[in-house]
């Protein structure tokens, strides 16, 4: 009896064991659909759907931490950091990664003319973007800082994958390209997985990667950019068809991403090289999409700055590259390949 009882009192143990494990197994192996943390100065979010593995997610979000670590200009021992207080001096040694996204920033520096510069480190400083107290310098400040932005005076050693500002005062900030750059790895992430769809959403960098469940196109919001507007209120819909095991990047640049008010008058943070303040030239925003990633980013910065005219014909000598321009007067100008839906009608599109 004793015996029996004592039986019994095993089986349940075991059972309970057996109950634990079965239990433990199953919370392990629960999918997340998405997952939301702040790297690269912003919410990046990442949905990997009905396959979202743990160790995916994991792989993604230190892949993106890895990169701010490398290119953000908040981290003193980053690389830029590094090649930045090196400015003038001597060349630094930089990783694979950091090496290869100046040469692409040099690349769109000239197609776009020098609109998109890397080196403006200097005046992103002067005018305290992203710190706690931005401010207007004066005329003779932007003057003198603009003397140091200028791309040409990036040197690459390809050999030794070292970067040398050749001027003391001169600073990189990778902040137009950088998320592009870290929007491609973790889509790379995902596909090298093998999974079949994601979003990434690097605070508005966005990669569509394959093809939703039911094959409808993706649909990506398009934020109004008039910086009085909350986040999340979209002047219209882009429809974008899924391809199997493609990516597809969409980035918006606009005035109401980083900005500052003072004495009535709106200030952003994206810089005109050439003239030291904010790029004005009626954009709101640019929207461009395209495969590659890092381009996309690179080129959304490129065209904002460029001015419609210029961006819009830098854009067309790209193929597959596409893009959706706001304007202040509440206009919108998309080109051919572009399905753009315009769900507030105090817009309108032109042709
Ligand atoms: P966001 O970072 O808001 O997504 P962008 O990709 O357009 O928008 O990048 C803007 C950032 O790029 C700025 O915060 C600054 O770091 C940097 N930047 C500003 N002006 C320029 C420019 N003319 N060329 C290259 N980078 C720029
Ligand atoms: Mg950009």
């Amino acid at each position: 009896m004793a015996a029996t009882s004592k039986n019994l009192q095993n089986v349940l143990i075991f059972k309970l064991i057996k109950i634990f494990i079965f239990l433990s197994l199953l919370s392990c192996a629960r999918e997340e659909t998405s997952r939301a943390e702040f790297a690269l100065g912003t919410v990046c979010t990442v949905t990997l759907f009905e396959n979202g593995q743990r160790t995916i997610y994991n792989n993604i979000f230190s892949g993106l931490r890895e990169i701010e670590k490398l290119m953000s200009v908040n981290i003193p021992v980053s690389d830029v950091s590094r090649v930045n207080a090196a400015a003038g001096k001597e060349k630094v040694p930089v990783s694979k990664d950091v090496f290869a996204v100046i040469e692409r920033a040099v690349f769109f520096a000239e197609i776009s003319g020098g609109a998109f510069d890397p080196t403006v480190g200097p005046l992103i400083s002067l005018w305290g973007i992203g710190g706690d107290n931005p401010r207007v310098p004066s005329h003779e400040e932007i003057e003198k800082t603009l003397v140091l932005v200028n791309w040409r005076n990036i040197e690459l050693d390809t050999e030794t994958r070292s970067i040398f500002l050749k001027y003391p005062g001169m600073a990189l900030d990778l902040g137009g390209i950088a998320k592009g750059y870290a929007a491609g790895v973790a889509a790379a992430i995902v596909k090298n997985s093998n999974l079949e769809r994601a979003i990434i959403d690097l605070g508005g960098d966005i990669v569509v990667f394959g093809e939703k469940q039911d094959k409808s196109p993706w649909r990506i919001g398009i934020q109004n950019p008039n910086p009085d507007e909350r986040r999340g209120v979209y002047i219209g819909v882009l429809q974008i068809p899924g391809k199997e095991n493609t990516q597809q990047t969409i980035v918006t640049s606009g005035v109401y991403e980083r900005f500052f008010e003072k004495n009535g008058r709106h200030y952003h943070h994206i810089f005109s090289p050439w003239s030291g303040y904010p790029s004005e030239n009626g954009l709101l925003s640019v929207t461009v999409i395209a495969e590659a990633s890092m381009d996309a980013d690179a080129l959304s910065t490129s065209v904002f700055v460029l001015g419609y005219e210029r961006g819009r014909r830098l854009i067309e000598n790209k193929p597959g590259v596409e893009a959706v321009f706001v304007f202040e007067d509440n206009s919108v100008r998309i080109t051919p390949g572009v399905d753009f839906r315009l769900t507030d009608r105090t817009f309108r599109i032109e042709s």
